[in-house]
Order: C-alpha cells, then structure tokens, then sequence
C-alpha cells in the first residue's frame, strides 16, 4: 500500500486588509520531497500523526509538497495554484499508489476562491481518479462545504480546542483512509449548520462544547460509527460557502446519517449558550492595580490575535494606560517591523523616539507615539513551552524588547507567531510571573498555559479583526439564514448527506 502525504495550511481572516502572500508562507515552511517528512520529523503534528498510522499499517508514505502559514489575510490566489501545480505534479509523476492523505487547515479563502480548501480536495480528486481515497485531517475551525464532500473520503477534525491533538487527528484521519483503502465499505455524513459564534466564547473544557464532544464520542460505542468531528467554523471568514458542520464516519450510512443529523441538532440547540462577557480595558486596568495576590492579570486582546488572522498591531491596552498616567508593571507584545528595525539600529542600552502599532491593520489599529529604552535585541526564534503545542518552533523576525515609562516591557517583532504560549515573553527576558498586567493576543490556545500563571483571565473588548462582536463586521456574503444575523427560529436542519454520493 503506498500513500502520497502533502499538506496545505493557512487561516484566513477576511477582514485582515494585508493579503497573505507567497512570503508568509516562505516564513511557515515550503518543503518538497524528503525535506518535507524531514522537517517534522521530531514533531507531534498531523502528518507525524498519518507517517505513524501509514507505517503501523504496513504501507509506504510517499513525501509530496508542504505550505503552511500563519494566519492572515485573505491569500494571493497564486500561492494556492504553485501548491497544486508542485502537488499535482508529483501525484501525475508517481507510478502506483492507493491514495492521498492531507492535512489542511480548511478555512482558507484565496483573491479567486471563497473556498480554497474544497477546491484542493476537488483537484486532487480529478487527478487521482474514482477509484483511489482522498482522506484529509482538518482544524476544528474548517468550513466544511459541498465540493469536499464531493471529493474528500474521509475528514477528520481536531476534538480539542485549544487544539492538542493534532497528531491524534491526522492518525485518525489516516487510519480510517487506510481502512477505506481496504474495505471502501466506510459511509461519511455531512449536516452543514449555518452558524458562527466568537471563537472566544467556547473551549473543549468547558459546556457547551464539552458536552457536544461527549455526545459525540457517545456514538463511537456503537460499532457501526467509527469516527466523528464537530466543525465550529472559525467566524472571521466572509464567504459563500460558509458553514459550521457535523462530519459522521460508519460502516452504515443510515446510522452515521443519523447520528450526524443528532450531533447537528444539538450544537444547533446550543447557539445561544456560546455567549460571551466581556471586560473593557480600564475594568481589567483597576483591577490589576488593585491585585493582592503574587500573580498577574491576563488581559486577553483576542480581537488582535494573529492566530485568529488579526494583524496583531493594536497598541490599544498601552495607550490606555500611558493616557491615564498610572504606574502599572505590563508586559506586552506587538507586531511592529519598523519599530523593531529601529531599536536593532539603535541598539541595547539607547532611548528611542518610536511610533508603535497600526503598521498592518490601518482600519483598527491606531499608532502611538513613545519614547522607549531599548531593552535587550534577539533574533526572534523561540521553543514553545505548551502543553498546546509544546516543543514547536517560531520565528518571529527580529524583535526588541522595549521598556516605556520603567513600567511597560514591549516585545516588538516582525510576525507574531506562538501567541498563547508564555514563551513569547519568557524567551525575550520577559517572565510574566514579575509584571501586573500581562497581555494575551490569543483567543484560546492561551488557556492552558496562562490558566496556571494568571490571577485571573479576562476577556477584554479591544479592537482588531479578530474581534469578538460579530455584528462589528460587514459579513456581505454570508448565505442566508445564518446565525447570529438570524435567530433560526423557525430553521430546520437539512438531511444528512453521505460523502461522495453524487
Ligand atoms: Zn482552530
């Protein structure tokens, strides 16, 4: 059995104005051949996940073409076509294999295609032929649409949020292609849901979310349902094919169809508990000046978070504190390339006069203007401590560590990676554990670390692209009804389809 393994991952955010490019993915990694297997050889991620299953079945994975990126903007089309003509190209030029397993994010939207992932699946599908299976590890954050139920086999999405498992996943995902590869006896069954709620507002730890996923596992005791994945599509994406989704695999279409139809209607039924209250930054400002406890507050800016596609530019925490002139010991980060340029020119130990901010997202983030002590320079590079991806490498350009007032250490770096990890502090000089306030550009891959650094955790209305609100956005080509624009009172859900039925 030889299996071909590439991968393609991006989050995009609509409403981040820049545009992801074929650099942001030269900065996530372009890997063809064996370079590609090699490097993520010592990692626990999705393709590690399917390497694992292919070699514990006996088969031979046979190493195609890799592109990931950070989260951003929407993608130059030309990016996707280069993945596909590299991909395709090794697909064509290879002489027998059995299928092909991807790890996709799934929420991709490219200047030509509203769904870039589904336009992939359907590529490779005209390429590789009826016969052989398409199988795909997903995010929890995919929008699952109709063209990849019309290609894909079998998907698989994360089923922890913030996300743990993506080595688990890709496993899944690559033992039930293999099972498909030997049987072709697996049914999978797709209800879309037409909803969005604040990626903010839920986590696998906690209801509802927590108790949809033991609603789902439920189903797995039942021999005929293998495999499920609850899809809350990521809320910053404008397109139309948007979609939340329920994926069910079985070995009986009837009962994954139905038990797809049941996990469907119960995340419909819990649309108005993924609620969220949010702290305005001067709340989270008192009450870190008046903290008793050795501990900092977690002032989370998740509206600026560049895992969530935001620019991650907003300098709207320390403007507030420098306006209202208290002393308060913060630790914050932005993404601010010229600054960061201007302290290595400066160097250690000189003041600056320096703009901060508003370099990426010119709509939501506003510049300041500061005098800053350069700190301490670095190269940006950095190993996350986790549990959330524990061991992953970042880079985020050349950074600066600058310090305003005595009081408010900045970590300024060229693309912002790792954020809910302490490490982007810790490793910088910067222990959050000695400041008052602590910012977060994260939305909830933060939680497991900071849950044990913080005081408390607060969720703070700034602003950014990856904000919480969604009636902040101009959402023009969503299909209709869709939640939370409509209230779905009277919306019944369609009937589960089966995958590749058509
Ligand atoms: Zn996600």
């Amino acid at each position: 059995m030889r299996i071909i393994v590439c991968e393609f991952r991006q989050e995009t955010n609509s409403f981040n104005p820049s545009l992801s490019t074929m650099e942001s993915f030269e900065r996530g990694g372009i890997y063809k051949g064996e370079e590609f297997f090699e490097s993520i050889k010592d990692q626990r991620c999705a393709v590690t996940g399917m390497l694992t299953a292919i070699q514990n079945e006996g088969g031979e994975a046979i190493p195609c073409y890799s592109m990931a990126s950070q989260s951003g903007g929407i993608v130059e089309n030309s990016v996707v076509e280069a993945f596909l003509d590299n991909c395709l190209s090794i697909i064509r030029a290879t002489e027998s294999f059995d299928g092909v397993f991807v790890s996709l994010h799934g929420a991709t939207q490219s200047t030509l295609h509203d769904d870039v992932c589904g336009y992939i699946l359907s590529r490779m599908r005209s390429e590789i032929g009826n016969h052989r299976i398409l199988a795909a590890s997903l995010d929890m954050h995919a929008n699952i649409t109709p063209a990849f139920i019309n290609s894909a086999d079998i998907l698989c999405g994360y089923h922890t949020y913030p996300h743990e498992d993506y080595y688990e996943t890709g496993y899944r995902a690559a033992k039930l292609g293999i099972c498909q590869i030997r049987s072709k006896n697996l049914c999978m069954a797709y209800v879309p849901i037409p909803l969005i709620v604040p990626a903010n507002s839920y986590s696998t730890h906690t209801s509802p979310l927590s108790d949809l996923m033991a609603f789902g596992k439920a189903f797995i005791s039942n021999c005929d349902i293998c495999d499920f994945s609850i899809f809350i599509m990521q809320p910053w994406l404008n397109v139309s094919t948007a979609a939340s989704s329920i994926i069910v695999i079985g070995r009986d279409a009837q009962t994954a169809r139905a038990a797809a139809h049941e996990i469907a209607q119960q995340l419909l039924n819990a649309r108005d508990q993924f609620q969220l209250n949010l702290y305005t930054i001067d709340e989270v400002i008192d009450l870190a000046l008046h903290n008793q406890e050795d501990k900092p507050i977690i002032l989370v800016d998740s509206a600026d978070s560049t895992n969530a596609g935001a620019a991650g530019d907003s300098m709207a925490v320390v403007k507030r504190i420098l306006e209202r002139g208290i002393d308060l010991k913060t630790a914050f980060v932005v993404d601010d390339a010229p600054a960061s340029a201007a302290a290595h020119k400066a160097g250690v130990g000189s003041t600056i006069t320096v703009s901060l901010g508003g370099t990426k997202d010119r709509v939501r983030s506003e510049p300041i203007l500061v005098s800053a002590y350069v700190k301490s320079l670095h190269d940006g590079v950095f190993i996350q401590e986790g549990p959330s991806g524990r061991g992953l490498i970042n880079n985020i350009g050349m950074t600066a560590v600058l310090r305003i007032n005595d009081m408010i250490d900045i970590v300024v770096c060229h693309n912002m990676a790792g954020n809910g990890d302490p490490q982007l502090y810790r490793a910088f000089g910067v222990e959050p554990l000695f400041y008052k306030l602590v910012t977060v550009k994260a939305c909830t891959s933060f939680r497991t670390a900071y849950h044990a650094i913080g005081s408390a955790i607060c969720m703070t209305d700034t602003p950014g692209a990856a904000c919480s609100d969604m009636f902040a956005f101009n959402f023009d080509k969503l299909p209709k009804p869709f939640y939370p624009f409509s209230k779905l009172e009277d919306f019944r859900l369609p009937e589960a389809v089966c995958a590749r039925e058509a």
